[in-house]
C-alpha cells in the first residue's frame, strides 16, 4: 500500500495508521559536504529511499523527510553548501513534530538516521523526551553500509550468486576490498554504493584524489589519554569530510543490491519496533 504520509488524502490517512498499527517512520539526514565526489544531500537521499522500501516490506507510515541535521561546520574549511541547523532548533522542532505525529494517532516513532553527526544529540533527545513523560515512544536506528564488508561476508557465507544483482566481477571487487580491509565511514565505498543505486548522476568521481579520505589521526593523542572530544575528534581526523578509501569500481548493481539489503535490514527493526507491547505498557503503567 501507499506508505508515504504526504501521498495520503485525509480520507485515506486513517488506513495508513491501522495498517502500521501507529508506527511512524521519520527518515533523517542533513546537508553536507560528502568529499568533492558526493552530492551534499547524500544523507537524506538514502535515508528517503531506504525508509521507503523498508516499509514497503513492513508497512509503517513515512513521515515527511527531516533534512536538516546538525553538521560540524565550524570544524571544516569546507563548507560550501552545508546547512546546519542548531541543537536546541532540532529538540524544540522535532519535539514538536513528534508531538503532531502523536495527535494524529502513532504511539510509535522510529528515527531512520542517515548522518553520524546526529546521533550524539538525538540520544540526548529521547532521553529528554522520556523525561518529560509523553504518552508515545521514540528510538532511532542508524544506517549501516553494506557495501563492501556486509556483502563481503555474505557471499562468503552462502556463496556466489547468494546477491542475486551481482556479476562475477562484482563479487571479486567487492571480495578484494573486504580482503585489504578497506575504510569506510564518509563518502566512501559504502555510502556511495547507495548512491549509485538512487542517484548515479550526483557522483562525481572525477573529482577523487584531490582530497584524501584518509585519517590524519590528530584525535589519537586525546584519545590515548581518555579525553573524548566531539564526534570523538571526526572533524580533526577528517578534515576533508571524507572518511574511507578512494570508492573505485561501484556500480548500479551494487548499488541496488546495498538498498535491497539495507531496506531489508530497517523492516526487520520496523517488525520488532512495530509488534512490541513492552513498550507502550511501560508508558502505561
Ligand atoms: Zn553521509
Amino acid at each position: 500500500m501507499e506508505t508515504r504520509w504526504m501521498y495520503h488524502t485525509s480520507a485515506t490517512f486513517g488506513e495508513l495508521r491501522t495498517a502500521s498499527r501507529g508506527t511512524c517512520l521519520i527518515p533523517m539526514g542533513c546537508v553536507e559536504k560528502h568529499g568533492l565526489h558526493m552530492a551534499l544531500g547524500t544523507d537524506i537521499m538514502i535515508a528517503e529511499r531506504v525508509a521507503y522500501m523498508a516499509s514497503q516490506l513492513e508497512t509503517v507510515a513515512v513521515f515527511p523527510d527531516y533534512i536538516f541535521g546538525d553538521v560540524a561546520e565550524r570544524q571544516s574549511e569546507h563548507t560550501e553548501g552545508t546547512l546546519t541547523l542548531p541543537i536546541e532548533t532540532h529538540f524544540l522542532l522535532l519535539e514538536q513534530l513528534c508531538d503532531q505525529i502523536y495527535r494524529n494517532g502513532f504511539r510509535k516513532i522510529l528515527i531512520y538516521n542517515c548522518h553520524g553527526g546526529n546521533q550524539a544529540w538525538l540520544e540526548a533527545f529521547i532521553r529528554n523526551l522520556d523525561n518529560k513523560e509523553k504518552n508515545y515512544v521514540v528510538a532511532k536506528a542508524f544506517v549501516e553500509e553494506q557495501a563492501p564488508h556486509v556483502m563481503a561476508r555474505r557471499i562468503l557465507a552462502e556463496g556466489s550468486g547468494a546477491i542475486p544483482e551481482l556479476t562475477a566481477e562484482d563479487e571479486a571487487l567487492l571480495l578484494r576490498y573486504h580482503k585489504e580491509g578497506m575504510t569506510l565511514g564518509h563518502a566512501c565505498f559504502g555510502e556511495g554504493s547507495f548512491i549509485m543505486g538512487i542517484a548515479p548522476e550526483t557522483m562525481r568521481l572525477d573529482l577523487l584524489g584531490r582530497e584524501s579520505g584518509l585519517s590524519t589521526g590528530e584525535s589519537a593523542p586525546y584519545r590515548e589519554v581518555g579525553i573524548a572530544l566531539k564526534s570523538n575528534g571526526w572533524n580533526l581526523d577528517f578534515p576533508n569530510a571524507f572518511c574511507g578509501h578512494d570508492p573505485y569500481g561501484m556500480n548500479e548493481r551494487i548499488g541496488a543490491a546495498a538498498l535491497r539489503m539495507e531496506a531489508e535490514r530497517l523492516a526487520k527493526a520496523l517488525r520488532v519496533f512495530k509488534e512490541d507491547e513492552k513498550l507502550l505498557a511501560m508508558l502505561d503503567k
